[in-house]
């Protein structure tokens, strides 16, 4: 290929992941695998292979094991549990703060406006939606929408710890400040993290903004098409 054919193949692609992106907000069929009864942890084992069904195994016991969660003080004020959802044996997950008011409602990870966003993020890089994990910091809603407190994370920390070991997915994505902190073990801010791969216990990670990010300052697109790239050559190599 030459020079001119690579700018045009990339100014192609690039425009390929903004049309993607710039109907969030408009009506739409429901995104797959956000369509699961309230509450439920909507784990597909996603393959035949034996280990992997171990992992839905194990991700099965793991929400049996949270049942209804009162180790902190966000349990008088939340609707449901969120637990995540996906494949237990998806080779990308993605990594969010907590639940918001429709992800309340609805017991599922990323179902309201930042969650459409980041269904079509999935999709910018080829996949499908039930192809990955999605899971949260915190598994319950903080009033208000409020940031998660120290001691919120530190008692929802060996869950999302199990879910991680469980799955063992090749790459995982950290939406905005609190999921790329956790996952780095780093109180550096996020667009000091973003654009670098990171790693979590021999997993690699991309710390990028969160979708909630992005629908207020669309101009952060671009970095986020650029993780993107890079998440898409890690599930390559
Ligand atoms: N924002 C998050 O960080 N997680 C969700 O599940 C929804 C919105």
């Amino acid at each position: 290929m030459s020079e001119r054919d690579d700018v045009v193949a990339d100014l192609r692609e690039r425009a390929r992941y903004y049309a993607t992106l710039s109907d969030v907000g408009l009506p739409r069929s429901p995104a797959a695998g956000v369509s699961a009864p309230v509450g439920e942890a909507a784990v597909s084992a996603g393959s035949s292979d034996p280990g992997r069904a171990e992992a839905a195994t194990e991700l099965k016991a793991l929400r049996e094991h949270i049942g209804d969660c009162q180790r902190c003080k966000l349990a008088p004020s939340r609707k449901n549990i969120v637990f995540g959802q996906g494949s237990a044996s998806a080779r990308l997950m993605f990594v969010g703060e907590a639940p918001g008011a429709d992800e309340d409602e609805q017991g599922l990870a990323f179902v309201g406006k930042a969650g459409q966003l980041l269904t079509r993020i999935i999709e910018s890089i080829g996949l499908k939606r039930d192809e990955v994990f999605i899971a949260n910091v915190l598994k319950c809603r903080p009033p208000q929408n409020r940031n998660p407190e120290p001691d919120e994370i530190a008692s929802c920390q060996p869950f999302l710890e199990r879910q991680i070991a469980a799955i063992r997915p090749k790459v995982i994505v950290g939406l905005g400040k609190f999921g790329g902190q956790w996952l780095l073990k780093t109180a550096e801010p996020i667009s000091r993290i973003r654009g670098r791969v990171g790693d979590y216990d021999g997993i690699k990670v991309i710390p990028t903004y969160h979708p909630a990010y992005l629908l207020r300052n669309p101009g952060a697109k671009k970095d986020v098409w650029e993780d993107m790239k890079t998440v898409r050559e890690l599930l390559k190599g």
